[in-house]
């Protein structure tokens, strides 16, 4: 397992993260736990900025849809990133945080009537609109409340960027945004322009996530200029800025290669200012919005080993007390991750073995050949990488309760998100009256 952030080997062949003993830290929170390295999860907000910073006026934007809790809103902005919320709920627990709405901006294809109204009533900075039937939304909320809608549109610019198909959006053929060569981004355009309540800022493209390659970053900021030139020769608008997404991909296993935030910075900052000298245009602001690469990097995943079960001359089953229901990415897309024991980093690899969860399902695997020291039962099983869409997506499949999410910063743990309880996953069930007896009766007088 490559090391990342903080990570260090203690003198007794520990894992420490953040400056904690993550040996110590399962025993103190039990397992399964997410674990932040808060100073790599800052390092990485940095970079960010810093390799936007040649831009006149760049915008990072952190897309929360990655991991987001109150806490995590706090991180980002302390290090003076916007953020990128996809839903009520994502909004919610900014608004609750005390992030600024002048920093917030929404994204969605299919956002509610309820949803763009309690935006417009936050005062968000900008909504991402999707579609022609969102922007005709907006127009009447904007009509409803006397506010004005402040907007980007999302395009999606026929570009293929290789990665796994659930992960690309980019395409003609996506649920995403407006098709550019149909007519309909135009179309939202013209429409926008027409709109009393709307102002349109921008345009904006997200082409796929975990991108190896920074050519299709390029081909997308020419793709959403040329069609901005298309926009100007028809209505007159010119955008302010252009939003690129996000994308970038990280390490995982042994054999991906992702340019480095400095590369992809420069490759946007390039592409624009050259598309835009070409085509006459005034250089517009440029924003992008990290997710995976921010956070993804910053989060281990601690759980504490079962049964071990040889099949001989097949394959060797290391349980751990966790799986696809903290980490739902191997099965929903193959994902693959490295792994190692926490308290054995000092021990050599000595067998392959196949790291299985605990969930009703063959496919709850998290990986498939991990090169381990021999596990036993009781050891610590750390999986590294596990910051962005792990807690993201955790579920409560089979009734097992969410685990506890903590962050490690110079020596000090403090828990961000609560372990759940029984009780939590019972909170929201009712038993109707036809099916009480006697003491539940009773006991929902009671309550
Ligand atoms: C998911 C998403 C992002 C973030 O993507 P990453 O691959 O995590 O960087 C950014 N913008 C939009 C619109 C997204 O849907």
């Amino acid at each position: 397992m490559r090391l990342r952030g903080t990570m260090e080997i203690g003198s007794q062949g520990h894992l420490f993260i953040g400056g904690c003993d993550t040996v110590d830290l399962a025993r103190r929170y039990g397992t399964p736990l997410y674990i932040i390295d808060e100073e790599h999860l800052r390092a990485r907000c940095r970079r960010y900025r810093e390799a936007f910073a040649r831009a006149d006026n760049a915008e990072v934007i952190y897309a929360g849809k990655a991991f987001l809790t109150t806490a995590i809103c706090r991180v980002i902005e302390e290090e003076g990133l916007s953020l990128d919320v996809a839903s009520g709920g994502e909004l919610h627990t900014a608004l609750r945080a005390g992030f600024p709405p002048s920093r917030i901006y929404f994204h969605g294809n299919n956002k509610s009537p309820a949803e763009i109204r309690m935006a417009l009533e936050a005062g968000i900075h900008r909504f991402m609109v999707d579609n022609l039937y969102e922007l005709e939304l907006i127009s009447r909320a904007t009509q409803a409340t006397g506010r004005k809608a402040h907007i980007c549109l999302r395009l999606t610019p026929g570009i293929e960027a290789h990665t796994h198909k659930y992960i690309m959006t980019g395409q003609i053929d996506s649920k995403f945004g407006f098709p550019i060569e149909t007519g309909q981004a135009l179309e939202g355009v013209r429409q926008a322009l027409a709109s009393p309540g709307i102002e349109l800022h921008g345009l904006h493209c997200h082409i796929g996530s975990q991108i190896f390659e920074t050519a299709p970053f390029a081909a997308a900021a020419r793709a959403v200029l040329e069609f901005a030139r298309v926009a100007y020769q028809a209505t007159g608008w010119v955008p302010e800025e252009i939003n690129l997404g996000g994308g970038l991909g990280v390490y995982y296993v042994e054999g991906d290669t992702p340019p480095s935030i400095e590369d992809y910075a420069n490759t946007i900052i390039e592409a624009v200012s050259e598309t835009a000298s070409e085509l006459g245009m005034k250089v517009p602001r440029i924003l992008v919005e990290p997710g995976r690469s921010i956070v993804s990097p910053a989060g281990t995943t601690l759980y504490t080993v079962g049964a071990v079960k040889e099949i001989r001359g097949v394959r060797t089953y290391v349980t751990v007390d966790g799986g696809m229901g903290d980490n739902l990415r191997p099965a929903l897309y193959q994902a693959r991750y490295e792994a190692a024991i926490a308290n054995k980093m000092h021990d050599l690899p000595a067998c392959t073995v196949t790291i299985a969860g605990k969930y009703c399902e063959s496919g709850d695997i998290l990986v498939w050949d991990a090169g381990l020291p021999l596990p036993e039962p009781g050891d610590i099983l750390a999986i590294p990488c596990t910051g962005a869409y792990n807690y993201a997506m955790a579920m409560n499949y089979n009734r097992f309760p969410r685990p506890a999410v903590i962050t490690v910063y110079r020596g000090q743990p403090d828990v961000i998100v609560m372990r759940e309880s029984y009780e939590d996953l019972i909170r929201n069930d009712v038993i109707p009256a036809r099916l009480q007896r006697e003491e539940t009766r009773s006991r929902a007088v009671r309550a």
